[in-house]
């Protein structure tokens, strides 16, 4: 009986009723694998797989089947069990319910779980060479645990504030729609697409009561995101995110910066073209990140390029606004906007009409203080984990791969709950 339960314990099958043991050598007589047999009790058996009603027995399904286990020391492992079907008024011929491993699974609960710590913890070279399976597989397992774990949990609980946005995570126009809660900092939603149809599966999740707890939405200026928060969130205010305001800038002043190297490539100024291009980064950064070096750039360009030196403090002056914040920071905003429009540079000339079309979203961002730094670290992280998954090769996985890194969704390591 002692012998039993360790093995069980050993292979995570404590639920179930051990059989047998056996090794299995390979050519060499070398143990190859373990083998752990055991048979679901009684009160577990003839559950429908997918929501454990009880059901009518249908058929031996594939008869014995094996679900890889963590490994003993250096060996591989295996629980081996009858896969019986039963018929579920709601499912129809299924799988019948095992303790150890999740519906579909060739893997037991923790393998599955320690699969999914593991992408949450580390890297992917570490996890394949450790678990011994391929990438795709592990976005199979990770896409089952977080699926199930989403379905256990309210990941919904206390939201007042939320960051709205869009990351791209694919050539050819795929979009995500990504929902963060400001005040946690965590990850809540995630699916893919970009438009009012997907927006509105989030709010309908959500429920219209928690809705209306809703107050303040940061968001881009997309009118999808407006239109679906005006409709589905009667009480939140629509802020304009910081971040994005920024980045018309950055953008406008990128094409000053080329449009002034064009020139001077084509009036043949080789040095000037050349001093430019290297000029990007001291453009882009903020001026206290800026090293020795792109300091000398910025000064060169300002005795030499008086058009793009503007631009540089155009670009500057909107991020002191969004620094500012507050009555300060609106103040500012109304100089800056003043200046925009008759700087004559008409990349500025249209980020001005941008910012005027939105402004009481820009305010409403200025006056609500709304941090950004959480929703920007989650995009951030975000968009790294849409490399890292790339080799899924499956939308779902991307997804389940956010929530367990980012949304809370993670399983503690087999064990040590
Ligand atoms: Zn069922």
């Amino acid at each position: 009986m002692r012998n039993a339960r360790v093995w069980a314990g050993l292979l995570g099958v404590k639920e179930a009723i051990f059989e047998d043991v056996s090794v299995e050598e390979d050519e060499d007589g070398d143990a190859a694998a373990i083998v752990v047999s055991v048979r679901v009790r009684r009160r577990d058996g003839g559950r429908c797989g997918i929501c454990r009603r009880r059901g009518p027995g249908y058929d031996r399904g594939e008869g014995r089947r094996r679900w890889r286990a963590l490994d003993l020391g250096t060996i591989r492992s295996f629980v081996e069990a009858e896969a019986p079907r039963v018929r579920c008024g709601a499912h129809g011929v299924v799988v019948a319910w095992v303790p150890w491993a999740r519906h579909g699974a060739r893997s037991t609960r923790s393998f599955d779980d320690t699969a999914a710590w593991l992408v949450a913890h580390t890297a992917k070279s570490t996890l394949v060479a450790l678990l011994r399976i391929s990438w795709r597989t592990v976005g199979r397992i990770i896409t089952r645990v977080s699926t199930e774990a989403e379905a256990s949990r309210d990941g919904f609980a206390g939201l007042r504030r939320i960051g709205i946005d869009e990351i791209s995570y694919k050539r050819g126009h795929r979009y995500l729609t990504v929902v963060v809660d400001h005040d946690s900092g965590r990850l809540v939603w995630i699916a893919i697409g970009r438009d009012e149809a997907t927006l509105h599966s989030f709010f309908d999740r959500l429920g219209a009561e928690r809705c209306l707890a809703i107050t303040l939405v940061s968001a881009d200026a997309a009118a999808w995101i407006a239109n679906v928060v005006a409709e589905r969130c009667p009480h939140a205010t629509i802020c304009m995110d910081p971040f994005h305001v920024c980045q018309w800038a950055s953008r406008a002043l990128d094409e000053v910066r080329r449009e002034v190297w064009n020139a001077a490539r084509r009036n043949g100024q080789r040095a000037i073209a050349i001093e430019l291009k290297g000029a990007r980064f001291a453009l882009w950064k903020n001026p206290e990140d800026l090293t020795e070096r792109q300091q000398d750039k910025l000064a060169l360009i300002e005795k030499t390029n008086h058009r793009l030196y503007r631009a540089y403090l155009l670009k500057e002056q909107l991020r002191q606004v969004f620094q500012l914040r507050g009555s300060a920071g609106i103040r500012l905003l109304d100089h800056w906007l003043a200046w925009a429009r008759r700087c004559r540079i008409p990349a500025f000339v249209k980020v001005a009409a941008s910012i005027t079309a939105t402004r009481s979203a820009i305010d409403a961002g200025l006056l609500h203080q709304l941090s950004n730094a959480r929703v920007e670290s989650v995009n951030t992280r975000l968009r790294l984990l849409t490399r890292i998954a790339f080799g899924f090769r499956s939308a779902p996985a991307l997804i389940a791969l956010a929530m367990l890194s980012l949304g809370g969704l993670c399983p503690p390591l087999p064990g040590r709950s």
